[in-house]
């Protein structure tokens, strides 16, 4: 058993609850939400009810983890000080509902240092997440996404994340690991030697232990692209085989594998409506048949 649950990125839209039924509609095993509209700053009203009705019909669905993506507009590297406020709200109204809904935590992309370099912004980034976790207390992790790294992406290197969680100094921060991004950012996670080479690294620099999702993605851009561009499982250039190497890797197992791959196209949906009944199936296909490689002993960090 590789304890991996297989989930996805599903719609929230006309009740937080909704969620759950369209999660159990593609067999998901575990999901993930936006709880405000991704690409505006105004944040959804979720009603003490709502809240409720969404753990209920969570417990009795026997869905597994439940994961809040943040906004897209944030940017903890903002350079306006105003753009910097918004940002840190938007992910403190993210981790206060992930807290009421009973989910993991919130999953972030960190934001742009704009072309500057870390060392230009580092310091106003971990500035913003002690903030974040001062003003949302609780269990509820905060997950910074690795990135491709178009635009001056915070996370395209493994170290960016790894400086600011050492300095932040918090258990609840942690990785979420986007499979198409880490890819075109250049890990050459596609080959088993690669996906060891990669993980040793992320060792490394942060620290197995603070791998707390996968975003299982296949990837329409080569490796090193730094182009952030989804693709379904085994389609893309990843391929089947990264997935099979990554569900056999002791680093991933236990983990969610939550996707936001495109789908496959139909009469209905020319452009796909993913992620989809036959990706979910596609993942759990190969995390069925990976066997486990025994787990190493703890890195000396
Ligand atoms: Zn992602
Ligand atoms: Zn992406």
């Amino acid at each position: 058993m590789t304890g991996i649950q297989v989930g996805g990125h599903v719609s929230s839209s006309g009740g937080l609850w909704k969620a759950i039924e369209r999660a159990q509609a593609i067999e998901a095993e575990a999901l993930q939400v936006f709880v405000a509209a991704p690409q505006t700053w105004r944040p959804t009203n979720h009603t003490p009810e709502a809240i409720a009705q969404f753990r209920a019909a969570h417990a009795a669905s026997g869905l597994g983890e439940v994961w809040v993506h943040n906004i897209y507009l944030a940017n903890l590297a903002a350079e306006l000080p105003e753009q910097l406020e918004k940002s840190v709200g938007s992910v403190v109204n993210a981790m206060r509902i992930a807290e009421a809904i009973g989910a993991r935590g919130v999953v972030l992309h960190t934001g742009s240092h704009r072309g500057l370099g870390m060392d230009a912004v580092r310091d106003q980034v971990i500035g913003a997440v002690k903030l974040i976790l001062e003003q949302a207390p609780g269990e509820a992790v905060l997950a910074l996404e690795t990135m491709a790294g178009q635009g001056g992406a915070i996370g395209r290197a493994f170290e960016d994340l790894g400086g600011i969680i050492r300095a932040v100094g918090s258990p609840r921060v942690q990785v979420c690991l986007d499979t198409c991004h880490t890819f075109a950012a250049g890990y050459s996670i596609h080959t088993p030697e690669g996906l060891a080479e990669a993980m040793a690294d992320f060792d490394r620099e942060i620290g197995l232990d603070r791998l707390a999702v996968v975003h299982a993605n296949d990837s329409k851009m080569p490796l090193g692209s730094l182009r952030d561009r989804h693709e379904n499982i085994g389609d893309g250039h990843l391929g089947r085989a990264a997935f099979e190497a990554m569900c056999a890797h002791p680093a991933f197992q236990d983990r969610a594998f939550l996707l936001e791959v495109p789908g496959i196209p139909t009469e209905a949906f020319p452009k796909g409506d993913g992620p989809d009944l036959e990706n979910i199936r596609r993942l759990k296909t190969i995390r069925d048949a990976a066997v486990p490689a025994a787990k190493p002993a703890k890195a000396r960090r």
